[in-house]
């Protein structure tokens, strides 16, 4: 994984890309230990692979945010969201901001990943798209559990 690190005033934000796996409990904890504001943003859009001892490192690495950094997950990919919903602990103690949901228009077979703001969407309602190619509905394919963050 590479994480790439800006701090502008009281807010740091932690852009977060490739897998989570055996590497990723060093790599992310050490990011986390020196975090000095309280404010965090983790954007995990380029999040794109994760296996079991991953989430292992992935948890105890949070452990290691400073007391009261409460982190806000942005724009959180599929990858991360569809493991996240077999492992809700994955974003215990933080706020799930915005997501990433994966769309299909079956009218151009073409597959679309569309980000939705957490606080834009509702409780048990899948939000509506349209393909921007051909203007036909788009079905949401979100696994099961993808929004239960929301419950
Ligand atoms: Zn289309």
């Amino acid at each position: 994984m590479k994480i790439r690190s800006n701090t502008e005033g009281t807010m740091t934000t932690l852009w977060l890309a490739g897998p989570i796996d055996e590497h990723t409990e060093q790599t992310l904890g050490e990011a986390l230990k020196g975090i000095k504001t309280l404010a965090l943003t983790l954007d995990l859009a380029e999040v794109d692979y994760i296996n079991s001892p991953g989430v292992r490192g992935w948890i105890l690495a949070m452990r290691l945010c400073p007391p009261g950094v409460k982190p806000r997950f942005e724009r959180c990919s599929i990858v991360f969201m569809d493991y996240r919903s077999l492992v809700p602990r994955m974003t215990q103690g933080g706020e799930i901001a915005s997501v990433l949901v994966p769309y299909r228009c079956d009218a151009c077979n073409k597959d679309e990943s569309l980000l939705f703001a957490v606080k834009d969407l509702k409780k048990d309602q899948t939000p509506s798209a349209v393909c921007k190619k051909c203007g036909a509905a788009m079905a949401c394919d979100a696994s099961d559990g993808f929004f239960d963050f929301m419950a």
